[in-house]
């Protein structure tokens, strides 16, 4: 069957240049980077080589640059790692009513320990309200994470206006980054922040890998605890394979980026233009301007989001409904929620986001599959109101 994927926000495919680049450590290159014979010192410099295209990508010294397990530790880390330090400084944190799972779970996890946690809400668009944040500082103030862009609808967030508030106080600025990278340059310096998260399997590189950068100075804790890796700040052997998928993918990205930023944009725009054109009641989540190059959540009055999702599978077409993570729950999306997403849209969101590998003929055969799936589901809904 003819398949389309456009689900890169949940993960995408490794890049070939990144396979090739691995290849060599899944054959002869095994040694354990910590070993000091010929085997240990391949991989080390093959580590350390990853370590400084990852900090070129972000804009800062590869002493900065701390490998992980996954966006999600990386999240959890700073968030967890700030708190645990900071204790006799203060017990408050404040993110915002859109972050991802491993970032509102994290500040979550933490209210059973004492923290006090404030979370800022979002317009009608999905930025968070800047005088909400402005008012919520306080003395005991420790930690401030604000995604810098939304996985579901692809808002980005003013995250320099925040760093810049955040400036005037001794407070630490987390931003989740995961879904900006390769679309918007990230730049660590320009940003403001102090700590910043990427992942591997959304930039073409393998599962299993990411990043936290953690600028000089900052008070941190460990999370894992063990041997004297990465600077005795993340213990464990290094998951070689996918640090080195993750240089490559920000080599490529350095190099590619501009260009695969606008094929996206263009495919994106044409995407939703034709739908505007062809499918009455829909309604585009998120901010039309300030969002990703790459992601339009798209509402289709009368419909539910899982339904659509279902039909275009057996279309061969991957979209996701409402977020990745929380699907199987009956609950509505929390970031649609927050941005109060009018009752009859909020349960028939699908995110389209797409990738440097998309054609204009696939997004073609998904227009042509979208209006026969969505014309035929309104039938059914139609058809039951009656009866
Ligand atoms: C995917 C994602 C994460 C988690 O990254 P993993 O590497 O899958 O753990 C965190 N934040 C955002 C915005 C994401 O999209």
């Amino acid at each position: 069957m003819r398949r389309v994927y456009l689900d890169y926000n949940s993960t995408t495919p490794i890049d070939k240049e990144v396979k090739e680049a691995i290849m060599p450590f899944l054959e002869n290159k095994f040694g354990n980077p910590s070993n000091l014979h010929y085997f240990g010192r391949e991989t080390r410099e093959a580590i350390e080589n990853a370590r400084r295209k990852v900090a070129e990508f972000l804009n800062t010294k590869p002493e900065r640059i701390f490998f992980t397990s996954g966006g999600t530790e990386s999240c959890n880390w700073a968030i967890k790692g700030i708190a645990i330090a900071n204790q006799n400084k203060g017990n408050h944190i404040i993110t915002s009513a859109i972050e991802h799972s491993s970032v509102l779970n994290s500040c979550l996890a933490l209210k059973k320990f004492g923290f006090e946690i404030t979370i800022l809400p979002v317009d009608e668009y999905g930025i968070v309200d800047i005088d909400y944040l402005k008012k919520s500082i306080r003395k005991n103030t420790i930690l401030v994470s604000i995604m810098h862009s939304n996985n579901e609808v692809g808002t980005i967030q003013p995250i320099e206006e925040i760093s810049q508030i955040l400036k005037n106080y001794d407070i630490y600025f987390h931003t989740d980054a995961v879904a900006s990278a390769g679309k918007i340059k990230l730049d660590v310096e320009k940003l403001g922040v102090d700590l910043l998260t990427i992942s591997g399997h959304k930039i073409h590189a393998p599962k299993g890998v990411g990043v936290l950068y953690i600028r000089e100075g900052v008070n941190i804790e460990n999370l894992i605890h063990g041997g004297h890796h990465e600077q005795g700040k993340r213990a464990g052997t290094e998951n070689l394979i996918g640090i080195v998928g993750m240089g490559k993918a920000c080599e490529i990205l350095m190099r590619d980026m501009e260009k695969d930023i606008e094929k996206m944009k263009k495919l994106r725009d044409y995407l939703e233009k034709k739908i505007l054109e062809n499918i009455e009641d829909v309604r585009i989540n998120g901010h039309l301007e300030k969002r990703l190059c790459n992601t339009t959540n798209i509402s289709f009055g009368y419909i539910e989001g899982e339904a659509l999702l279902v039909n275009l599978d057996l279309e061969g077409i991957a979209v996701a409904s409402g977020s990745a993570c929380a699907s199987g729950e009956p609950e509505p999306s929390h970031v649609l929620k927050a941005m109060n997403v009018p009752i009859e849209y909020i349960n028939s969101p699908v995110r389209f986001s797409l990738g440097k590998e998309n054609t204009k003929e696939e997004i073609d055969y998904t227009i042509e599959v979208l209006i026969k799936v969505v014309k035929r589901l309104r039938e059914i809904t139609a058809f039951k109101k009656r009866i």
